[in-house]
């Protein structure tokens, strides 16, 4: 019998704020450890936490995209757990009344619709380090720096059937984030940080009474990759009769397989209560909705506005929608130079291979839209050939110059005049003998190679079509 694996995520969001949630230490990345701290994020005695309130604009913000209902009221709570890297002895979270619940996230092609039961802040906790020190045998090391950094937790329900659903849905969560510029979504730093909780059924039968919830996942591939681990070992487990205890279970990427690491604590376990020191935190409908007024369009809709508005292929929608930033640029790029498709055409195939080889992202790419869109309309207007345009290109990557000087400079107009095509073209067949032969034989394939020649003797400034047709009349 086949079995119907059930999977549900539990998603955290560093939120971009310039300082910690409940303190003005700054929640900056990669500083020399234990140089962002004070003593609300020590826990030191007596101290007590302010409430950021950049970090619960950016949450709502979060919230809305994800299309959940804010909450007028929530609560923060203590979720009390002893750890060295939480110097408090407790978290600081939200229990039974979360910022935000009830949203969802149609991914994937088809699309699954996936609910999310809710959206809450916390805090984050230390680092600790057990490597990399003379006396890391003996001793651990702790960076506090990120204790108090504001968190987003997104929690969905089971609604996920298959690793590859976790992976579209996961990669449509993080663009909807950073359309909305609440988080880096970094997982690398740490920004975007991802736990699976998968259990077996039998097709459409009710939530097993077990899950398996597994962390250090450090990318959206290696979240595929241990659920179909997960997913085998599991199902091997029940049908030899087994039985799967509910626990937590480490991934190990480089062996590709997860271990046990805990039984998984129960909520009582935290000893929940709300806490004493804050308030409860309330949003006016008021800043629900100017906050709402601020959300763009985000990738559905956009990438559905582009195939419809610029007459493009879905599937380059898709890829120009796929980042704020992109999407951006393709728009001006394509409003200026009054050519979407050769935008779109530009964008994804020059533009996106200098992106991958020089490992950066679109706001550090050195050509604006408008230097590409005027390229394109020298293109268009016939003051240079295609084939010119990649060298300005070229150029242009380099942080040289503009569109028309390095026109000028590098002697790339197109060539208007008929008789010089004309002479590259007798030099070209004389030089050709046999392709020229073959092409009067009947060979007409051949025509390609020659007007080829005739591009290189003209240092590519001869418009190709209409060297193709001095060639065919003088051939004939
Ligand atoms: P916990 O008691 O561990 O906090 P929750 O009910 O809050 O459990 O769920 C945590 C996550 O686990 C959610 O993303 C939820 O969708 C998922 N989940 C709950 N039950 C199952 C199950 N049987 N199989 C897989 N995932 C589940
Ligand atoms: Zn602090
Ligand atoms: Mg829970």
């Amino acid at each position: 019998m086949e079995l119907e694996p059930v999977i549900g995520l539990e998603i955290h969001v560093q939120l971009k704020t310039r300082t910690k949630l409940f303190c003005r230490c700054e929640a900056a990345f990669g500083d020399p450890p234990n140089t962002h701290t004070c003593p609300v994020c020590l826990g030191l005695p007596g101290a007590l936490p302010v409430l950021n309130t950049k970090a619960v604009e950016l949450g709502v913000r979060a919230a809305l995209a994800i299309n959940c209902t804010v909450n007028r009221a929530s609560q923060f709570a203590r979720k009390n757990y002893f750890y060295p890297d939480l110097p408090k002895g407790y978290q600081i979270s939200q229990y039974d009344r979360p910022l935000a619940s009830n949203g969802h996230l149609d991914a994937g092609e088809p699309a699954v619709r996936v609910r999310l039961t809710r959206l809450h802040l916390e805090e984050d906790a230390g680092k600790s380090m057990h490597e990399g020190f003379p006396d890391s045998d003996v001793r651990s090391y702790l960076d506090l720096n990120r204790c108090g950094v504001p968190l987003a937790e997104i929690v969905s329900e089971p609604d996920i059937r298959t690793p590859g659903q976790a992976h579209d849905f996961l990669t449509h969560l993080k663009t909807t984030l950073q359309y909305v510029d609440v988080s880096d979504c970094n997982m690398e730093e740490g920004s975007l940080r991802c736990d699976a909780n998968v259990s077996l059924r039998l097709p459409g039968g009710p939530l097993p009474g077990y899950k398996v919830e597994v962390k250090n996942l450090n990318s959206f591939r290696n979240v595929q990759r241990a659920l179909e681990y997960e997913i085998e070992r599991q199902g091997k487990i029940l049908r030899d009769g087994g039985e799967i205890t509910r626990e937590t279970r480490l991934y190990d990427a480089d062996r590709g397989l997860t271990s046990s690491m805990r039984s998984k604590e129960e909520a009582h376990d935290y000893r929940y209560f709300p806490e004493p020191d804050l308030l409860p935190l309330e949003v006016t409908e008021e800043q629900i909705e100017s906050i709402r007024a601020t959300i763009p369009e985000l990738f559905a809709e956009k990438s559905k506005r582009f195939a419809d508005r610029y007459q493009l292929p879905g599937y380059d929608a898709a890829i120009l929608a796929s980042s704020k930033a992109l999407a951006d640029y393709f728009e001006e790029c394509a409003v200026q130079s009054g050519n979407p498709k050769a935008s779109s055409n530009w964008i994804m195939t020059e533009m996106m291979r200098e992106l991958k080889n020089r490992t950066i992202d679109v706001p550090a790419f050195p050509i604006s839209p408008a230097s590409l869109a005027l390229l394109i309309r020298r293109i268009d207007d016939g003051t240079i050939t295609g084939k010119a345009a990649k060298e300005v290109f070229a150029i242009l990557c380099e942080g040289g110059g503009d569109v028309d000087g390095i026109i000028k400079e590098k002697g790339l107009l197109q060539i208007q005049d008929d008789s010089a095509i004309e002479a590259a073209v007798a030099q070209v067949i004389q030089a050709n003998p046999k392709p020229a032969e073959q092409y009067r034989n009947g060979k007409t394939a051949t025509l390609g190679f020659l007007v080829g020649q005739v591009m290189k003797a003209t240092g590519g400034r001869a418009n190709p079509q209409k060297a193709g047709e001095l060639l065919k009349r003088a051939l004939s």
